[in-house]
């Protein structure tokens, strides 16, 4: 059939598989241009089929040779259909890693469900012994809990109403947004499904079965930004949840002995959870703009394969004051924050075009769900049915 894309607000509910392979490709061959790094080598990535989850799946296996075992909560193609992005690139993935001869097995399901973590034990137990990394790098709405209750997370400011610039991505425009405060419970509940706790309930069922090697090293993501996102970000329900992570990293440093637990701070880019936050697309566009310019802007993949090799693994991990890794050392330079500053003073409807990439906000859009990618024949047929190899 012929795919094309189909948006609702935030998100393309068709996804291109050959668009899809493409883009993990292109990550892999950027991996496999750089020297390889003498990391991990049998690693579970929690949150792998997308986003910085991908990325850090992709320069595990090409970028340090590991075997990985992946977390998905994706849908196959069924009917007309298509598979979401995640499978795509899921199924993409394997298919590199079997092209090299590197083990490369995928788990479907909810990562926050006992079950799901008694299979990846399972997995580990039958074909690695133990793990020596885990990523952790989910980004869920909700999270389902084993007694039925369900915790979903707000994307909203704390304390009092907060009110900025937006864009309207696709009208193009400028306009004033407030965003009120979440309630107590509504930042509870943020806490309970974006925070650390099911990062900490992985470890200890992990160590509990022996499957966590004695060094390992364990990594979570988290963002923090400039002033002008903390009211939407940092000092947001979602901020509540990212102190509730770097929490859990001490915890974990402490209670397992010889694992280390890490924050890794990333850069802010477009995925599909970026995408649903007031005011940052906008503060994106106008960054991607000046780290364009500057020649400093990284997408998922430069991220993690810099990461990897200088952050984590070169000699030692680079922790900030707090024990943080920042992996948002570009984004955060002062030159870049301090035009960023400037121009979202001017920025409005009439200067979007001047001070915003939002051509390059939407190329990442697309690109995420495999369309608009260079070399792809959009006209041709396409079998949605692809499999992903350990899943069939
Ligand atoms: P993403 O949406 O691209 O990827 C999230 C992944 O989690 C996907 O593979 C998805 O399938 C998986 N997932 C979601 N719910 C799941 C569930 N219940 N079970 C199993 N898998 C599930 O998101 P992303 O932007 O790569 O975010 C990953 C982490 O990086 C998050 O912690 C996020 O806060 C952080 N981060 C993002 C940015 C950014 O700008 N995008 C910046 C810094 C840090």
């Amino acid at each position: 059939m012929l795919i094309e894309p189909k948006t609702r607000g935030f998100i393309c509910t068709t996804a291109h598989p050959v668009g899809c392979e493409i883009n993990v490709r292109r990550q892999v061959s950027y991996v496999k241009e750089h020297p390889k790094v003498a990391g991990p080598k049998k690693v579970l990535v929690i949150g792998a089929s997308a986003g910085y989850g991908l990325a850090s799946r992709i320069e595990a296996a090409f970028g340090c040779g590991a075997a990985t075992i992946g977390v998905i909560f994706d849908k196959p193609a069924s009917g007309k259909r298509t598979a979401t992005a995640g499978w795509y690139n899921t199924a993409a993935f394997e298919k590199c890693a079997a092209e090299e001869g590197i083990y490369a097995k995928t788990v479907n399901g909810d990562a926050f469900s006992r079950e799901v973590k008694d299979e990846v034990i399972g997995l580990i137990k039958t074909d690695l012994g133990q793990v020596d990394m885990v990523v952790y790098s989910l980004a869920a709405p909700r999270r389902a809990m084993a007694d039925g209750t369900v915790y979903s997370s707000v994307l909203k400011t704390t304390g009092a109403p907060y009110t900025n610039k937006t864009i309207d991505l696709k009208s193009r425009q400028v306009e004033e947004v407030t965003i009120e405060p979440a309630s107590d419970e509504e930042i509870a509940h943020t806490v309970k499904v974006m925070g650390g706790e099911d990062w900490m309930d992985w470890m200890d069922a992990l160590h509990d079965a022996g499957v966590l090697a004695e060094k390992a090293v364990t990594v979570a993501y988290s963002y923090i930004g400039p002033e002008l996102t903390h009211p939407m970000y940092y000092d947001g329900s979602i901020g509540a949840a990212k102190q509730h992570l770097y929490e859990t990293a001490r915890r974990i440093t402490e209670k397992f002995d010889g694992v280390q637990g890490y924050v890794s701070v990333n850069k802010a880019l477009v995925t599909q959870s970026s995408a649903a936050i007031p005011i940052v697309p906008l503060y994106i566009t106008v960054l991607y703009r000046i780290m364009k310019k500057a020649g400093t802007h990284e997408g998922c993949i430069e991220q993690m394969e810099r990461l990897f090799r200088e952050k984590l693994f070169g000699g030692g991990p680079v922790l900030d004051e707090r024990g943080l890794i920042r992996m948002d050392d570009l984004e955060m330079k002062e030159e870049i924050q301090s035009q960023v500053a400037a121009e979202w003073e001017q920025v409005e409807s009439s200067t979007v075009e001047e001070l915003c990439d939002i051509d390059g906000y939407w190329e990442d859009f697309y690109q995420m769900f495999g369309f608009r990618l260079p070399g792809v024949d959009y006209a041709a047929d396409v079998d949605p049915d692809v499999p992903i190899p350990s899943i069939g």
